[in-house]
């Protein structure tokens, strides 16, 4: 059981920050492959995702060492342990690094005590492969046991799981608190919703297709003028999600260049880890 807790007071950002960006890049690759009928991974699929590890990571990683641009890399375990050597090169850089569930597994679907292992997994995966104990956690489709496993079993300080607000939160409960860091999809799959319905089954088409790079451009624009103009008076964060497999693509990672090159020119624009966020809440909030 846990409860939510808000400050008593409006929330505000350290002196001189009126926007911060959040950029998760979601290493995941080929874990979230979409099953033929048989329940074997379609091939095309695969591939198509498994281009997240080869080339998009890559691809992104250098996007944002050109801008300075430091970000959250939300990485599988199974993603992890197949490319180790993206990975260490996202921790070299100094990215914020967190765990992203073990294969991409759609926690809802799962008994609390096959996620709890799951992310056990995941952990044991970046303290043996990165010497990196995770502070921090995103699961795309978190169960309802989701908040309770990772209050009762974990230490992590954050979590990124809810889709459900446009600031973060503290969660309490068995003992602890961990900040919420909500976020949304947007930026890269606007039908990322699809994914859990069964009637609407996605295609390999459905990410991608659909959001060619200058509805994707102006989505993020009009998205960050909305929240800039906003953040004159009070706090707001844009969260701006980028998987491996689809902003990786070159047409798409160059919309993610030319997003943040307009970005960065406004005064108070700040890109941040979710660490970094989490320690702001620890500084101006903690008891
Ligand atoms: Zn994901």
């Amino acid at each position: 059981m846990w409860k939510e807790k808000h400050p008593d007071q409006p929330l505000r950002w350290p002196d001189g920050i009126r926007l911060p960006i959040l950029v998760s890049v979601h290493h995941q690759s080929e874990e979230a492959t979409c099953p033929f009928p048989d329940g074997q991974p379609d091939p095309f699929d695969y591939g198509e995702r498994q281009y997240g590890a080869r080339r998009g990571a890559w691809r992104l990683l250098e996007i944002l060492g050109k801008h300075g641009v430091r970000g959250t890399w939300l990485i599988c375990g199974a993603t992890l342990e197949k490319y180790p050597e993206v990975s260490r090169a996202v921790k070299q850089a100094g990215h914020c690094i967190a765990g992203h569930t073990y294969a991409h597994e759609v926690m809802c679907n799962f008994p609390p005590h096959t996620e709890l292992g799951l992310i056990k997994k995941t952990v044991s995966a970046f303290e043996d492969l990165l010497g990196e104990h995770i502070q921090g956690w995103r699961t795309c489709f978190a169960s309802h046991n989701t908040i309770d496993l990772i209050l009762e079993h974990f230490d992590f300080e954050w979590d990124g799981s809810m889709w459900n607000d446009d600031l973060p939160y503290i969660i309490e409960g068995h003992g602890r608190q961990v900040l919420q860091i909500p976020f949304a999809n947007y930026s890269d799959t606007a039908l990322g919703v699809d994914i859990t319905s069964p009637s609407n089954p996605p295609t390999r088409y459905s990410t991608w297709n659909a959001n060619p790079p200058d509805f994707q451009f102006r989505g993020l624009k009009s998205a960050f003028d909305a929240l800039y103009e906003r953040g004159a008076e009070r706090a707001v964060m844009m969260p701006l999600v980028a998987h491996d497999f689809i902003t990786g693509r070159p047409f798409r990672a160059k919309v993610l260049d030319d997003f943040i090159a307009y970005a960065k020119q406004f005064e108070g624009v700040v890109f941040a880890g979710h660490d970094q966020l989490a320690s702001w809440w620890k500084n101006l909030y903690a008891a």
